[in-house]
C-alpha cells in the first residue's frame, strides 16, 4: 500500500510505501497555534518518505527545550512535515497532508493537560499521557516496527 499527500497548493508532495510508525495527537497549545487546529501527526523514519517540491523551514523551541524544525511550502505555507531534536531521524507529517487521511488514526495522545474538552475520538486512542510523553512515543515506535 502506498500513502501520498500534498500541501494546500500542491507544490509539495510526498510518497511512502509504509504505514506510519506512530500516529500521535498532540493537544498542546503550541501545536494548536501552529496547525490552527489539533496537532495530529504521522511519524516515519525520515528515509522512508520521498518528498518533491521546494520547502522552507521555521524553527522554534518545544516544551522539552529541544528545537522543532517545521518545514513549510513557501507558496501556501502549509506545514508539510516537522523534525525534532529529541527524536532524531524521525519525520512527523500532519494528518491533513494525506490524500486519504481517514485511516491515519492516532493511537497515542500527549499533553492531555492542555486538551480541549470538546475533542473526542472514536476509541482509536489507547494511550493518553498528561505531558510530552517522549518515553511513550519511543515505546510505541519500537512496538510498531514489528507490525509493519
Ligand atoms: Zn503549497
Ligand atoms: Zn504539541
Amino acid at each position: 500500500m502506498s500513502y501520498t499527500g500534498q500541501c494546500h497548493c500542491g507544490n509539495v508532495k510526498f510518497e511512502t510505501n509504509l504505514k506510519p510508525m506512530l500516529v500521535v495527537q498532540c493537544n498542546c497549545g503550541s501545536c494548536r497555534r501552529l496547525t490552527g487546529s489539533v496537532g495530529v501527526r504521522a511519524m516515519y523514519s525520515s528515509d522512508e518518505v520521498t518528498w518533491t517540491g521546494a520547502i522552507s523551514e521555521y524553527v522554534y523551541q518545544g516544551g522539552s527545550g529541544g528545537n522543532l524544525y517545521t518545514q513549510h511550502c513557501p507558496n501556501c505555507h502549509t506545514n508539510v512535515y516537522t523534525t525534532l531534536d529529541y527524536m532524531e531521524g524521525m519525520t512527523s507529517i500532519p494528518v491533513g497532508m494525506f490524500d486519504d487521511p481517514q485511516e491515519i488514526k492516532p493511537w497515542l495522545e500527549i499533553w492531555t493537560d492542555a486538551k480541549l474538552n470538546w475533542v473526542k475520538d472514536d476509541g482509536c486512542i489507547t494511550n493518553s499521557v498528561p505531558d510530552m510523553g517522549v518515553q511513550e512515543r519511543l515505546v510505541e515506535v519500537l512496538e510498531s516496527l514489528e507490525n509493519r
